[in-house]
């Protein structure tokens, strides 16, 4: 099938669940409306594209791995994925890879610095701590094969496609606009360079980084992508494989640790589930065996999260019992809502 086939086929399976009317949209809608005024936060300028997103912004989906699909207010509306597609892209340097390989060149430990942050590089071995952080996603970039950039690229485009269940384009103002002005992430390739950490070709190696944080998605998308990992690595609709079954907890640990920038800690801690962020203003929460949760809202907070998403998430576990580690979960409410997705 085609990009678009399968465009057309997931749009018509979805339009056909969204204008279901359920308890669980109902839900959604509630916590909508309570978060859509809270205007804390500022927009991601230091991309200078970036800054052109509208506070207003603001979209919740959820996506079960039954394929039922739940959305309110701007869940179409175009972002690029930025950090959100670190874990993914650690999935493809896995398979590329294997573990051994991608572990020389990437730890799993968590910084408790800035996502941007350059000084463990340097004070450390040479070894990004984890693929969360720019350093380490930098390095992981650098892991996928292909011959040349365009075949990189493809490959990384359609394996994050793979995972959404349609062709994601890249913005490409979003792209020239970090290409120009990502002289922080330029800093960190040429210091993984020094340290033998990253293969010579540093620049085509970036400017794979700068594609893979250029890609378009909406909040619908990016449910179905975290539903992609709590399925086991396929997607709840089209049923392609988006990454080897062997390495779907290697992705869902790193976002469990290290997922949120600083914050990782006290999120895991409030929530519970495995996620990532990016400036962009999209979050995803992955429940294993369950859904995933995505939210968009382009205001963050000082650490590049998305504050409406960090509330709507931690309500969203709290009212569910989805911590992953709470000792008798009640799910009563979830089982409510969504008959038939959990025993
Ligand atoms: N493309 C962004 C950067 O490299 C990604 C950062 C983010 O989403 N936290 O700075």
């Amino acid at each position: 099938m085609s990009g678009p086939e399968i465009a057309s086929g997931v749009q018509a399976l979805l339009g056909g669940v969204r204008s279901a009317a359920s308890p669980f949209r109902t839900y959604l809608k509630d916590l909508h409306r309570r978060f859509a005024n809270d205007s804390e936060g500022r927009v991601a300028d230091y991309i200078p594209e970036l800054a052109k997103a509208k506070p207003e912004w603001f979209g919740i989906s959820v996506a079960t791995v039954n394929g039922l699909t739940f959305e309110v207010g701007d869940a179409q509306t175009d972002f690029t994925i930025q950090s959100v597609s670190k874990p993914f892209v650690f999935g493809l340097a896995l398979e590329d890879n294997g573990r051994d390989h991608t572990l020389s060149r990437v730890g799993v430990e968590p910084t408790g610095d800035a996502f941007n942050s350059i000084i463990k590089l340097d004070t450390k071995s040479g070894r990004p701590q984890n693929p969360m952080v720019n350093a380490g996603a930098i390095s992981t970039a650098g892991l996928v094969k292909g011959a040349h950039l365009t075949e990189r690229f493809n490959r990384l485009g359609g394996m994050l496609s793979r995972y959404a269940g349609r062709s994601l384009p890249v913005d490409m103002a979003v792209y020239t606009s970090e290409r120009s002005t990502g002289h922080r992430n330029r800093a960190l390739a040429h210091l993984m360079l020094n340290f033998g950490m990253i293969d010579p070709n540093v620049d085509e190696t970036l400017d794979l980084y700068f594609q893979q944080c250029s890609v378009l998605i909406n909040a619908r998308d990016l449910a179905m992508m975290g539903a992609t990992l709590a399925n086991g690595g396929v997607n709840p609709l089209t049923k392609e494989q988006a990454i080897a079954p062997e390495y779907v907890q290697d992705v869902l640990s790193v976002m469990y640790s290290c997922g949120m920038y600083d914050y990782t800690g006290e999120w895991s801690y409030r929530v519970g589930l495995p996620a990532k962020s990016g400036v962009g203003g999209g979050v995803v929460a992955v429940v294993p065996r369950v859904m995933a949760i995505a939210v968009f809202s382009p205001l963050l907070d000082e650490r590049g999260n998305s504050v409406r998403a960090l509330k709507v998430c931690e309500a969203i576990s709290k009212d569910l019992g989805l911590h992953l580690l709470a000792h008798s979960p009640n799910r009563r409410r979830l089982t409510e809502l969504l008959p038939g997705i959990v025993d």
